[in-house]
């Protein structure tokens, strides 16, 4: 129940754009006056980034949608007694899939375990093993003289009028890249390998899928290197330097494909 640390991998890497990328601001941080359609951007540096929220629930989302495919039929789809049994949302419907059964089963959940659950009842909450921080442009573009938002008319056609109404978007240009750091809490050392493949895996589909919005217009095409893997246990945290270990690091980037196939190799299997 989040109740222990055994240790924690700590895993950095970076997400680079292969095509535009559009994650939306929340009305009330909206600047009056703006543009329609912005994208979030750090009040501090007024640069976008890419919240850890966004890229958690992306990684989960698309894990789901693998779990649930190995579901019995009768068990995928929508519903309450199905694979996704809690609707988030209203017009349009949004369903996920949520345990709300006791601690050893919700233990016994790939997706619950790993990227959290809150019971329908108070204090059934299962916090997440895993933690995605807010991932900021790397020091490249942070310097860069050059506009990393640009504004983008998207024409979208009335069904009914034929009528082309171009209507401006702004959007983080292909090539930037981003900083990410995720951390595993190894809360169980037998699940730990487990856990850790899902979110590789997770990382590997969302390369091939999109992050953000407007996906199936084309936006949101990533590529993700991982720069470090590492891990600490419980010692370390009281001065045993020694308890730490680099799982892998590298002076480069090394593709998440590359770790699923060394991943024995890299996390002792
Ligand atoms: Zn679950």
């Amino acid at each position: 129940m989040g109740d222990v640390i055994i240790g924690k991998i700590i895993v950095r890497g970076k997400i680079r754009l292969k095509t535009g990328l559009h994650i939306g601001a929340q009305r009330e941080t909206m600047e009056i006056g703006g543009i329609d359609n912005p994208v979030i951007k750090d009040p501090i540096t007024g640069l976008p980034y890419i919240p850890g929220s966004s890229l958690k629930g992306k990684l989960r989302s698309l894990l789901e949608k693998a779990k649930n495919a190995e579901q019995p039929l009768e068990k995928r789809g929508y519903g309450e007694d199905k694979f996704f049994n809690r609707k988030i949302k209203d017009k349009p419907e949004m369903w996920i899939h949520a345990c709300d059964k006791s601690y050893n089963e919700i233990k016994n959940c790939e997706i619950c375990r790993l990227f959290g659950t809150s019971g329908q009842k108070k204090g059934d909450n299962f916090p997440a093993r895993v933690l995605v921080r807010d991932a900021f442009v790397t020091e490249k573009f942070r310097e860069s003289e050059e506009d990393i938002v640009e504004i983008k008319y998207e024409t979208a056609i009335d069904r009914i009028t034929s009528a082309a109404n171009p209507r401006p978007m702004e959007r983080v240009p292909p090539g930037v890249e981003f900083e990410f750091e995720i951390v595993y809490n190894v809360e169980d050392e037998d699940a730990k390998n487990v856990d850790l493949k899902n979110l590789f895996s997770a990382m590997k589909m969302l390369e091939d899928d999109y992050l953000g919005g407007s996906g199936s217009r084309g936006y949101g095409k990533v590529e993700i290197f991982i720069t470090s893997v590492i891990e600490r246990t419980r010692e370390y945290y009281f001065g045993n330097k020694e308890a730490e270990k680099v799982l892998l690091a590298q002076n480069g980037e090394i593709k998440v494909s590359d770790i699923l196939e060394k991943f024995n190799e890299i996390f002792g299997a």
